[in-house]
Order: C-alpha cells, then sequence, then structure tokens
C-alpha cells in the first residue's frame, strides 16, 4: 500500500500534554502509523506547563497569520520530534494557550474562550500546511476540540492547491464533551451563518462544535464498538444519535491499543522491579512499596483494589463514595487511590485515609509515577463508570496482571472477560446495574474468590497477561479507515 500522509490534530499528545486517555492515544497511534512507513505529523498547541528540555526544538514558522471571521490572529509554529522522526507542530499563541489549565482553571471552571481557543487551533493546523507546503492525503482530527477542522477543510479549502484533496477523519474519544458553548463566540469562527443550523453548528441557541464536526467529516470514528453501538442510541448518544447514524457505515469503533513499551510490568521504567508471567516476585515488591507509600498497612494478603483516573460523574466513583465505607467494614481489602477532578469527590477520597488509616491510601492530583505504581502493585483494578468510551486503565491492568472489576458498558464491556465460577476462567469481574449494591456485591465476589479460590486468581492473571490490545492491529484499523475518508471524499 502506497504511504500515506497524515496530519493529526489534537489538544493533548504524550509526552508533552496529557489529562487522560486522548493524550496516550494521540502520541501512540502517531508512533505506530510511522512504523507501518506513513508520513504522519502532528499538531497540539504550546501550552505554557509543556517542557521542552529533553526536545530539541526550531521555530518551524514566524510569524503565522491565521484568520478567524474577518480577524487575522498571529502565532508562531515550532517543531519538534518524536521518536526522532515524527515531527511534531506547536502553535505558539500565549494568549490562548499559556495558561494554568488545558481546559480549565484551577476551579474547574471552563475557559469562557475555549471555542475560540480551540477554533483558531484547528484553523491554524490548516494554515501550517500551506505555509510549509505539506499536502496531506487526510487530516485525523480529534474530539470536540479539533472537530472544526474538517469543517474548515470542506467551507474554506476546497478549492486550495493543498489542501483541496485532503480527507478528515474525526475521532470521538467521549461523546458527552460536545463543546457546546455561546453563539457570541459564532463569528470570530468564521464558519458562515449558513452553517449555524440544527443539523450542523446550532444546538438550542448555542455552538456545538462536535456536531459540526460530525456533519463535514468523511469519517468519524470512536474508540469502541460498543461505545459506537451505545452513542448511536438515543440514551447513550447524549444528543448525537441522529447525527452519527446519519454516517451510515462511515461511523465505526476502533478500538485503542496500549503503548506496551511504556505501560508493561516488563518494560515499565516507573515501577521498583520489573516483573512478567515467568517470574511474578516483582508484583509482590510492588505491592509492598506501594503500599507503604500509600501508608496502607504493609501485608502481601490483603487485596489491594488500585483506582486511578479523573474524578468526574461519567467514572462512577460517587457510587463507590456512597459504599466504600460499607466496604471496608466488611472485607479485609485495601483501597489505593489517585486521582483529580471534582472538589467534592477529591476532598471526600483526601479525608478518607485519616478515617481508615492504614486501609485506604488516597493521592489528590496527577501522578503518572504512582500511576505506574498502582497498575503493577495493586490485586485489583476498580473502574465503576457510567459510561466508558474505551478505558485505557483497564487494558494497562491486564497487562500488570491486576484484576479488573468493571462496570459492563462501553469499551469495558468489549475488552473485560467475565469470571466464570465453575471454570476458573476470565479476566475480570463484571457488573451491569449502576447501583450501590451492584458494585459492593461485584468486589465482595472478587474478594471472596481471592481468600477462597486463589487458584482461580492465578488462572486469570495468567490469561489477562496474555491479552494482546497492542496498536499494531488498531493502527491498521485506522490506515483502513483514511482510506475509506479518502474514497468518501473522491465519491463526493
Ligand atoms: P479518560 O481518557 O476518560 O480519562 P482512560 O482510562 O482512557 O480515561 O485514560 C486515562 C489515562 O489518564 C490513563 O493513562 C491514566 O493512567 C491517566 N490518569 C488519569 N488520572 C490520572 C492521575 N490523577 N494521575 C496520573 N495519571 C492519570
Amino acid at each position: 500500500m502506497t504511504p500515506l500522509k497524515i496530519l493529526m490534530v489534537a489538544s493533548e499528545m504524550v509526552p508533552f500534554a496529557k489529562t487522560g486517555g486522548l493524550a496516550d492515544v494521540v502520541g501512540t497511534l502517531a508512533i505506530y502509523l510511522k512504523k507501518l512507513g506513513h508520513d504522519v505529523r502532528v499538531v497540539i498547541p504550546k501550552y505554557g506547563s509543556i517542557d521542552f528540555s529533553r526536545h530539541r526544538t526550531r521555530v518551524l514558522v514566524e510569524p503565522m497569520g491565521v484568520w478567524m471571521g474577518d480577524k487575522e490572529e498571529w502565532c508562531t509554529v515550532i517543531e519538534t520530534h518524536i521518536q526522532s522522526d515524527i515531527p511534531v507542530y506547536f502553535v505558539e499563541h500565549n494568549g490562548f494557550f499559556d495558561r494554568w489549565g488545558l481546559y480549565h482553571d484551577e476551579e474547574m471552571n471552563d475557559y469562557l474562550d475555549n471555542p475560540k481557543r480551540f477554533g483558531f487551533l484547528s484553523r491554524a493546523s490548516l494554515q501550517i500546511c500551506k505555509d510549509i507546503r505539506f499536502s496531506p492525503d487526510v487530516v485525523h482530527a480529534h474530539d470536540w476540540q479539533c472537530a472544526l477542522v474538517p469543517a474548515y477543510l470542506k467551507i474554506n479549502d476546497s478549492d486550495d492547491p493543498y489542501l483541496g484533496n485532503t480527507a478528515s477523519v474525526l475521532t470521538i474519544h467521549n461523546a458527552a464533551y460536545q463543546g457546546h458553548y455561546h453563539k457570541i463566540n459564532y463569528d470570530y469562527l468564521g464558519l458562515g451563518l449558513q452553517n449555524f443550523t440544527e443539523d450542523k453548528f446550532e444546538s438550542y441557541g448555542h455552538i456545538n462544535l462536535l456536531k459540526g464536526g460530525i456533519h463535514f467529516a468523511d469519517l468519524v470514528n470512536t474508540v469502541s464498538q460498543g461505545y459506537a453501538d451505545e452513542i448511536k442510541s438515543p440514551y447513550g448518544g447524549v444528543g448525537m444519535a441522529p447525527y452519527l447514524s446519519n454516517k451510515g457505515d462511515s461511523f465505526f469503533g476502533i478500538l485503542n491499543g496500549v503503548d506496551y513499551d511504556v505501560w508493561s510490568p516488563g518494560k515499565d521504567t516507573f515501577i521498583p522491579v520489573n516483573y512478567s508471567l515467568k517470574d511474578m516476585s516483582g508484583k509482590k515488591k510492588c505491592k509492598q512499596v506501594l503500599q507503604s507509600v500509600l501508608k496502607l498497612k504493609e501485608s502481601p494478603r490483603i487485596p489491594v483494589i488500585g483506582i486511578v483516573g479523573r474524578l468526574v460523574d461519567q467514572k462512577g466513583y460517587d457510587l463507590l463514595a456512597q459504599v466504600i465505607r460499607r466496604i471496608v467494614d466488611d472485607m479485609a481489602v485495601q483501597f489505593a487511590i489517585l486521582g483529580s477532578g471534582e472538589l467534592s469527590l477529591e476532598q471526600f477520597f483526601e479525608a478518607l485515609p485519616k478515617e481508615y488509616s492504614g486501609t485506604i491510601g488516597s493521592y489528590i492530583g496527577f501522578n503518572n509515577v504512582l500511576a505506574h505504581l498502582i497498575e503493577a502493585g495493586s490485586d485489583f483494578f476498580l473502574m465503576p463508570s457510567i459510561y466508558e468510551p474505551c478505558g485505557l486503565n483497564q487494558l494497562y491492568s491486564l497487562s500488570y496482571g491486576t484484576l479488573p472489576i468493571v462496570r459492563a458498558t462501553g469499551g469495558l464491556n468489549d475488552t473485560v472477560i467475565n469470571y466464570d465460577e465453575s471454570t476458573g476462567t476470565g479476566t475480570g469481574f463484571k457488573f451491569w446495574d449502576a447501583t450501590t449494591d451492584a458494585l459492593y456485591y461485584t468486589i465482595g465476589w472478587a474478594i471472596s474468590t481471592y481468600y477462597d479460590r486463589y487458584h482461580h486468581i492465578e488462572t486469570m492473571i495468567q490469561s489477562a497477561m496474555s491479552q494482546d490490545y497492542s496498536w499494531d492491529k488498531s493502527s491498521k484499523e485506522y490506515v483502513k479507515a483514511y482510506h475509506k475518508a479518502i474514497g468518501n471524499k473522491n465519491d463526493r
């Protein structure tokens, strides 16, 4: 197959800026596309928080003018590389991107000018192509932040010498985040009043960036087939169902992969001792260090349940908050909790270790090293999500032999095989109802299996660690999706 020229546009990417799984996906998919022989380049904002000390940078374009409505914005484009040969272009506009957070301030208030910030990023990404004379076969835009890329391509650049033949793919990592903002921002975006209609950008009098992106993209995907089915249904689709259904066979799921160079117990450079299926002794040491770091009672025999995630409604931690006292009162189990997000949940989980000293340990904040240690040192990993587009942590947990306990939704349902007590098989424990009872009894089921049928746990660990969710397969599916998008564009 001839190599493709691919421009990815995203609001976060490892190793530069990360708030969630999106960053892992963008950074790793780029590497795997390159391995397949494609010319892949990535555009992200130059946030003030990015540490460039380990990267050589150069100015690629300066100054670069970007037309937003009838206003020209000026910025600089900085270039660096990952893996030495994948260019990453940073759009430097300090007024927009040199701020405390990526999307919100310390109090979790969305920046009010987010549609302008990310509309600008989207338009700037296409301007870069013109300025450096790069003519991509496909642009791959991620989430609502970059949903305007497909729109600008069609609305403004359909006759452009560099972009006129470029197809677009939009990946939805979470359909609940749609970029829903006041229409006061619309003129700035320069999308034309004719597109402020119910089937494109208008939604109850406001702007919906994701909806417009879905309309204009040549192909739309999300990050698991289970979630693709959910968001085509009226309840799970949070308003997007009819627009996604309209895309026909140009909307489907491609499961995220795992970067096993980073997230596997044999190669992980953050954990105290590496281990593998052949020699699991390192896992015991990781558990001991985890217990010590989070001031849990150091005991190899008490099962530890790990949690890493954004403390937001979606993740189901409020269910856990309602029932965690009952769990630790009734069961001999420990919790190792890492997360940040909504203030009430942060305060709740931060206070618990004082009440349950030695049994519940928590760290409120973003801490990548601790995230790795929790994956390696825990016996179980809990994800009680209300919905989960793909979920990466359960995939990481499988790789570390840390059995996931999950609500059977979206990607969690697609990737975890439920324990079968009669055969001792499975890779984790699932529950369906989003209730405290279902959560309580499923944790009880996992913990009783740990104490009463540990040989089953051992079999499950073996099969969990043998699962293969590498990007090898998923990156090839993206390449197929790119070709389909190109075909769709040519058909039109
Ligand atoms: P989402 O993208 O919805 O946040 P995922 O499970 O797909 O959920 O990905 C979450 C990613 O973010 C994982 O790599 C996880 O380790 C990381 N992560 C989430 N919260 C934290 C935190 N507080 N500290 C460190 N890493 C975190």
